[in-house]
């Protein structure tokens, strides 16, 4: 079978880079199927992208917002119809289960219907002048040309999020996809293209991020940045912007808790914990990675949690009997077992799992087993850094308080859960957690596209996607029209 080969999208033409060399983009499932082969862009590529988009703003920014809601409507039905076809394609770049891979392009379809509508709304508002005859008011601005960097674990939900918010508010775009899910970024742009729009308007340079990425974040005519992945790339992204003054909008690690008190329909907590720690392979910025147990119930959750992960079924994403996919490269792989060893060295206790998968049908890819740490205490470095594999801990407590203390002793604020029936301690968990999110008798992954979405501490910077992601592509103008037709001072001709 021929390997297909993509270009990237600049100014509406497919090109290849300017260096013509290509990255491959292989199934984690089975290394010996090749996906296609994507550009190995630089800043070369990304600067003709930039020159493409700024050249498109011109006219992009003057299409009226409802008309440009409208294309998204067209790429949104367009994802309806081709959902099977792209769900396929991901799964087999990036390994997760097929429907979790529908679920990531219903994500996209969902977000395209929501961010249409807000084509109609872009408010602005309007307040007192202090003056006579003056009328005050603030619009909505388009920022220009924005920079989108995005990770792997979600390819084409991820994208959507930041396209389609950008797009309504009349900037033009250049995005650039993880090099291991190049393929999802180019099937959405591909519904968006398809249901007309402009060329120039969204541009593709694949490629890697010290490559196309860090040229991104460089290039003065990109006047913001929008990225999510890692906090440590994401650190490097905001220190790299500043140098030219490009707001950033980041989203970024978690070290997700759910909590589990006595009292909790101990059922359905093990139903959530299960999905949430092990859906997508555990490779969720979302992921539960700590389950906080309270000593009542701790011994009776354990027997069951480990008993409900052995039988898991670890395999390719495409078959539909397989739980729980591969993970995404070697280097997570690396990563999980890092961690591991960690947690026994650190005196942490294997209840399951631990190790890659390399016999058989596993030795064609990077799987690894599903794993479950106990006797995890709050201090340890499992209990504290992002693993983003499918390895949870137990970690047990006596008291709701300390519940709460020890979910918010860490870096990272993303996700939290809270599984009990009394409505007095689940108010006082969503007042006193420290997480963009909470949910509550709901595993930690499974946020909606119409809230904000992000998280505090080492998570974000402040910028909210979903619901906010309008406030981070658009900027304000203040402006006063005054009707009297005489010079009026503000604070000196109405002072007393
Ligand atoms: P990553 O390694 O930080 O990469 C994210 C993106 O940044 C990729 O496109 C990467 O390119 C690019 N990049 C790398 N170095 C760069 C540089 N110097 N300049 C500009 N761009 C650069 O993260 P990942 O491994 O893809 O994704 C996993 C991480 O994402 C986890 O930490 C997870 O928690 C986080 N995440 C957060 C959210 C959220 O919304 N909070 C959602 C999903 C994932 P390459 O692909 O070439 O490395
Ligand atoms: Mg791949």
């Amino acid at each position: 079978m021929t390997i297909p080969t993509y270009h990237n999208l600049i100014g509406g033409e497919w090109r290849p880079a300017a260096s013509s060399k290509t990255i491959q983009n292989v199934n984690p499932a089975d290394h010996s199927d090749v996906v296609g082969l994507f550009p190995a862009s630089a800043a070369e590529d990304v600067a003709h992208a930039v020159a493409a988009a700024k050249k498109a703003f011109i006219t992009w920014r003057l299409v009226p917002a409802p008309k440009r809601g409208e294309i998204l409507i067209r790429a949104g039905l367009l994802l309806q119809q081709r959902k099977e076809q792209y769900a396929r394609d991901m799964t087999r770049e990036m390994g997760k289960v097929l429907a979790e891979t529908r679920g990531d392009v219903q994500e996209a379809i969902d977000e395209a219907f929501y961010v249409a509508g807000e084509g109609r709304r872009l408010f602005g508002h309007t307040t007192p002048s202090e003056l006579q005859n003056k009328f005050a008011m603030s619009l909505r601005m388009p920022v220009g040309v924005v920079g989108l960097i995005t990770p792997w674990n979600f390819p084409m939900a991820i994208p959507s999020w930041k396209l389609f918010p950008a797009l309504v508010s009349g900037n033009t775009c250049i995005i650039k996809p993880a090099t291991d899910t190049p393929l999802s970024t180019y099937n959405l742009v591909q519904a968006l293209v398809d249901a007309g729009l402009p060329p120039g308007v969204v541009n593709i340079v694949s490629g890697s991020g010290s490559g196309a990425g860090a040229a991104l974040v460089e290039h003065p005519d990109v006047r913001a940045i929008s990225f999510t992945g890692s906090s440590e790339v994401g650190s490097h992204v905001a220190q790299r912007a500043a140098a030219t003054f490009k707001p950033v909008s980041l989203e970024m690690g978690g070290k997700n808790a759910q909590i589990v008190l006595d009292d909790a329909n101990l059922e359905l907590a093990l139903d959530g914990a299960l999905w949430g720690s092990f859906g997508t392979t555990g490779q969720r910025c979302t992921a539960t990675s700590r389950i906080l147990l309270q000593k009542g119930i701790a011994a009776k959750f354990t027997k069951e949690f480990v008993a409900r992960t052995r039988k898991l079924k670890v395999g390719s994403g495409l078959e539909e009997a397989t739980d729980v996919g591969p993970q995404v490269n070697s280097s997570q792989i690396e990563t999980s077992k890092k961690y591991v060893d960690i947690a026994v060295g650190e005196g942490a206790k294997l209840l399951t799992g631990g190790h890659a998968l390399t016999e058989g049908d596993y030795s064609k890819g990077t799987f690894f087993e599903p794993t479950v740490l106990g006797g995890v205490k709050a201090t340890m470095r499992i209990a504290r850094e992002e693993v983003f594999g499918p390895v949870v801990s137990l970690i047990e407590f006596e008291t709701f308080e300390q519940a709460i203390e020890i979910a918010n002793s860490i870096d990272y604020g993303l996700s939290t859960s809270l599984y009990t029936k009394d409505v007095n301690r689940a108010f006082t968990a969503i007042r006193d957690l420290e997480a963009g999110i909470t949910y509550i008798n709901a595993p930690t992954i499974g946020a909606e596209v119409h809230l904000p979405f992000g998280g505090v501490k080492h998570t974000g910077n402040g910028h909210r996607e979903g619901s906010g992601a309008i406030d981070f592509f658009t900027t304000w103008k203040a402006v006063y029209v005054d009707y009297s037709d005489k010079l009026q001072r503000a604070q000196i001709d109405n002072a007393e």
